[in-house]
Formats: structure tokens, C-alpha cells, sequence
């Protein structure tokens, strides 16, 4: 299957060759077609699927192709919602990308900025808006924004959406929604209450699920090191010095831990950067930056944060404490490796977090290899992990619900 066989327009593929896409990914094979013929869809599937060129292709398409479009008195027709500031960017880039030879104009809009460049922009014309909720409201009730025209709307993330507390915005903007549109639902995980939002927002709709947990843990190399919980900032030095790649994405569980980690780095002469929520906007944006372009080779992050950042050749994944919920193990592992390269992936494990890792083979149907050559390996493990078995259904009920879905 080619994108040309999917009927993509010229200026599209244009694009997309540039960027190098060839075959499309399951996801875009199946939505595709459903998308440019009018469907609402209900997309089960998370970020590295390739869900944003699913939505994004067909929906510059049609505005493309929409004659009654008006190229000096822009209206919004297209508008997508999506959780965090960092996707946000990243779907907009991407819509930039793959609209390069048509005359689609986008924006984003995103909180924890000033408002002034973003009105500016709103006030030029564009016709697709990617957006943060909070912000969008704000800028609705200032006057600035319209959703009258829109033809069609993008819920982006929903999981993750209602686990930030955004289910009242999310109420809010679908009541000024025009009804005739087409609308696009999209979500990693669907409990009940994703699919009661769904209903809310969706037509006559089609469903494509992709599941790309086992994929993604088979295509990444994966490795777990036992070790202290006392002993993994010295672990975490010596992985880095012998693996030596250029880029490395560490995951913590906490923002506090996060900056302990650059800390630690930064003793030992390892540039390194943390993003998480407590930082601005500026500060994210600048430590991604400077690590895409590779002035800092460490780049620390929390679930929430690195949720949806793409940055590719991303050679390394560490896992500095284990996630207790096995589906943010695939997420995370899944940000090297995506689309269709290959990336290693390494966890630092210890006596309190093994329940945590047998969760999470269950999950991926595979065991994780354990690295038993290691200057710092936890003799205690055999023991520990008799005594510590009934921890896994222990688990804090706080972090599981902030970390469902991620
Ligand atoms: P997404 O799930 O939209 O965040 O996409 C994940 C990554 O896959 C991004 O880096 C995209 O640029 C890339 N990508 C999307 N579609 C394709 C494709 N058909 N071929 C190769 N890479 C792709």
C-alpha cells in the first residue's frame, strides 16, 4: 500500500516523500480512506503509531480541495484539541510539514505563555487551530477565537485528557461546536468514561484500533539491570559512559526525581536537561531544543511531559525507576524504535520495584533480559523478591490514576 493508493493529492505527497514516508502505518492505511470520505472515526491507538499524518493528511485534503474556501479572508475550519502544550507544537509542525505545497495556514495555542503572538496570529487568518483547552477557552471568551466554522474537530489524547482534570473544557467546547462536522475521536486506552465522551462528540462513526504494545517491545532492544535503589545514580553514570550514544531520554516517575538526575549528571560532566510540568513553557522548549540539536545528550523527563515529544533517532532509553502501570513501560520504550527504526531500551530496577517489572512481561508477553555483569548488581534479589511479592497489589491509588493510560 502506497499514500498515492490511499488518494492522496499531489501537494501532499509531495510532502511526505520529502519527509521520507513511504508506506503508510496501519493506522493510516485504515484511517485514511474513512477519514477522506466523510467518516467520523474513533481511533484507538497512542502517539508513535503515526496517528497525527492519519489525521492530519486527509483533513489538509479536503480543505485543499474545498473550493469554497476564501485564501484572503481565512476562517478556522479545522480545529484539534490536544493535552499537552509539547504535542500541541508537535502537531502543528506536522500539519506545516505535510501542507508545505498547499496554502493551508495553521497556529497553535497553548497556556503558560504570553497571549500576544498567538492573538496576532489568530487575527492573520489561519485555517486549522491546534490547541491546548484551557488556552482556547480563554481566547474564546476573549473574542478572539470563532468555532462557527468549523467543519472539522480532533480530539486528540482523550485518556490522558480526562486524567488531567480537562473533561469540563472539554464539555464546554463541544457545545459551541456547529453540529454538521466531522469528528475525529482519538485515545490509547477507552474505559467506560472515554467512551461515554466519545458518544458525546461522535456521529455515525468508524472504529480502527491499533495495538502496538507488543510490536513496539519486540522491535526494542530491551535490557533490565538490578540494582539498589541507593546505587543508581552511579549506575546510571557508568550506563551512560559505556553506552555512549548521542542521545539519551531518561524517564522518572517524579519532577523532584527528574531534577535530582540532572543534578547528578551534571557532577559528572554529563550535560543534561529536565523537562516536567514545574518548569516554563520557555525552559521545555529550550532544553528539547537543545537536545534535538544535540547540545545536551541527556534529557530527563517525566510520563507526563515526554508524552507525545517526537524526537527522532533517539537512540536510548533508560528507565530510571520502573512505572508501576506496564502500559507506560511500552509507552516509554516505544520512543526509541518509533515508527520503523530500532532503539534500546534499559531499566533500573530495584527490590521494590520487581512486581512493577513482572507486570509489565505479563504484559508484553516476554521476559525482560537481566544485564548480571554490572558493576552495581543487587545480590539480594531472590529474597527480596519473595518478600516484596504482595506489593503489586498494594499500589498507590493516587499514581495509578494520574499515570493511567500513559
Ligand atoms: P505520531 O504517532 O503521529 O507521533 O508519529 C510517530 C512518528 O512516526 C513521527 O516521528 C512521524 O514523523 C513518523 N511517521 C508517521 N507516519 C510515518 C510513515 N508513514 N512512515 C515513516 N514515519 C512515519
Amino acid at each position: 500500500m502506497t499514500f498515492k493508493e490511499l488518494q492522496v493529492i499531489e501537494p501532499i505527497l509531495k510532502a511526505l516523500e520529502e519527509k521520507g514516508y513511504t508506506i503508510p502505518t496501519p493506522i493510516q492505511t485504515q484511517a485514511i480512506p474513512i477519514l477522506l470520505n466523510g467518516k467520523d472515526l474513533l481511533g484507538c491507538a497512542q502517539t508513535g503509531t503515526g496517528k497525527t499524518a492519519a489525521f492530519a493528511i486527509p483533513i489538509l485534503q479536503h480543505l485543499f480541495l474545498d473550493k469554497t474556501r476564501n485564501r484572503n479572508q481565512r476562517q478556522i475550519k479545522a480545529l484539534i484539541v490536544t493535552p499537552t502544550r509539547e504535542l500541541a507544537i508537535q502537531i502543528a509542525d506536522n500539519f506545516t510539514e505535510y501542507g508545505q505545497y498547499t496554502d493551508i495556514r495553521n497556529t497553535v495555542i497553548f497556556g503558560g505563555i504570553k497571549q500576544g503572538s498567538q492573538t496576532n496570529a489568530l487575527q492573520r487568518g489561519i485555517d486549522i487551530l491546534v490547541a491546548t483547552p484551557g488556552r482556547l477557552l480563554d481566547l474564546m471568551n476573549q473574542g478572539f477565537i470563532s468555532l462557527k466554522n468549523i467543519e472539522y474537530f480532533v480530539l486528540d489524547e482523550a485518556d490522558q485528557m480526562l486524567d488531567m482534570g480537562f473533561v469540563h473544557d472539554i464539555k464546554k467546547l463541544i457545545a459551541k461546536l456547529p453540529e454538521k462536522r466531522q469528528s475525529l475521536f482519538f485515545s490509547a486506552t477507552m474505559p467506560k468514561s472515554i467512551v461515554e465522551l466519545s458518544t458525546k462528540i461522535l456521529g455515525n462513526y468508524e472504529e480502527v484500533t491499533v495495538k502496538p504494545e507488543q510490536a513496539t517491545a519486540e522491535r526494542v532492544g530491551q535490557a533490565v539491570y538490578f540494582v539498589s535503589k541507593a546505587d543508581k545514580p552511579k549506575l546510571l553514570v557508568h550506563v551512560l559512559k559505556e553506552e555512549n550514544v548521542a542521545s539519551t531520554l531518561v524517564f522518572s516517575r517524579t519532577k523532584h526525581g527528574a531534577d535530582k538526575v540532572v543534578k547528578i549528571l551534571s557532577k559528572s560532566n554529563i550535560t543534561a536537561d529536565a523537562i516536567h510540568g514545574n518548569k516554563s513553557q520557555n525552559a521545555r522548549q529550550r532544553a528539547l531544543s537543545n537536545f534535538k540539536e544535540g547540545k545536551t545528550k541527556v534529557l530527563v523527563a517525566t510520563d507526563i511531559a515526554a508524552r507525545g515529544i517526537d524526537i527522532s533517532d533517539l537512540a536510548l532509553v533508560i528507565n530510571y525507576d520502573i512505572p508501576n502501570i506496564p502500559e507506560t513501560y511500552v509507552h516509554r520504550i516505544g520512543r526509541t524504535g518509533r515508527a520503523s527504526a530500532s532503539g534500546i531500551s534499559i531499566s533500573f530496577c530495584d527490590v521494590e520495584e520487581r512486581a512493577y517489572l513482572r507486570d509489565i512481561e505479563k504484559l508484553i508477553r516476554q521476559k525482560v533480559p537481566v544485564i548480571a555483569n554490572h558493576p552495581f548488581l543487587d545480590e539480594s534479589k531472590e529474597e527480596s523478591t519473595q518478600t516484596k511479592k504482595p506489593q503489586s497489589n498494594n499500589r498507590p491509588k493516587q499514581a495509578e490514576s494520574n499515570t493511567k493510560g500513559l
